[in-house]
């Protein structure tokens, strides 16, 4: 009985050790770094219109279908989620529940601008990360369900979509503030090289659907829909195409620099 007590032990003391030494190679051998990549509105929502009339849905989704198409090639390890890969309609507080459900390690939102009419002419793109404190201030504010839909020029929260009636959704935490940043910074180096369009800057706004996925997050406004110059190259398949390709470098490189801050948290 002795022995077959000791037996027991060293039994148990083994598997313990053999399920923690798997276990910690499963978790790094699962950790496939996944991209949400958003393109905006969509469906009933056309989103911004061009002066030309073209929908700034119509625009973005084949510029996300490009950036899948580019990942996919480069690397199968990589695991590319889209919200939306047709012209279908989803709300915003979905979007961010397909990444959340997804663990999306980056959420990549795809727009184009148009100026206000009070507004001079503008042309060139944007990039916009979660303002921190416009994030907390909107903690105890939900959307309001009968809103939740609203055809707008812009991509900003308008008051209408928030109310004080229920509960809001998670903010953003700091990391994800910093990498987001992290990944703006990427971006634009990377628009401005591959791309005709002009850097107008890094931007902090309360976007709803960056502030629904929790993790980094970034927004780009790829260029002003109501600028003759800029809608005729976002119109563009070449445009679409350097547009592609800056987000999906931008994503590489940012994904190398997951990687690498992976190797080291192993413990
Ligand atoms: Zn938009």
């Amino acid at each position: 009985m002795k022995y077959l007590l000791f037996f027991l032990f060293i039994i148990l003391y083994f598997a313990q050790f053999e399920s923690g030494t798997s276990q910690t190679e499963n978790n790094y051998s699962k950790r496939v770094f996944t991209v949400i990549l958003d393109a905006g509105h969509g469906g009933k929502d056309p989103g911004t219109i061009g002066l030309s009339g073209i929908y700034e849905k119509n625009i973005v989704l084949p510029i996300v279908l490009k950036i899948k198409e580019y990942l996919n090639k480069y690397d199968n390890q990589l695991k590319v989620i889209l919200t939306r890969s047709t012209d279908e309609f989803i709300e915003l507080k979905e979007r961010g529940k397909i990444a959340n459900s997804n663990n999306g390690d980056l959420f990549v939102s795809v727009h184009c601008n148009y100026k206000k009419t009070e507004e001079n002419d503008k042309n060139g793109f944007e990039i916009y990360i979660s303002d921190l404190v416009k994030t907390k201030d909107a903690e105890n504010y939900t959307l309001n369900e009968n809103l939740k839909y609203k055809p707008s020029n812009s991509d900003t929260l308008s008051k209408e979509y928030i109310n004080f009636k229920s509960v809001f959704i998670p903010m953003l935490q700091n990391a994800f503030f910093r990498k987001s940043e992290y990944m703006a910074g990427i971006l634009r180096n990377e628009f401005a090289k591959s791309t005709n369009l002009q850097s107008r800057g890094i931007f902090q706004d309360a976007f709803f659907v960056l502030i629904g996925a929790s993790m980094p997050s970034i927004l780009i406004e790829c260029g002003f829909l109501s600028n003759k110059s800029d809608e005729d190259y976002l119109k563009s398949d070449k445009g679409q195409t350097d547009i592609a390709k800056a987000i999906y470098k931008s994503i590489i490189y940012y994904k190398m620099d997951f990687e690498f801050e992976n190797i080291f948290s192993v413990k």
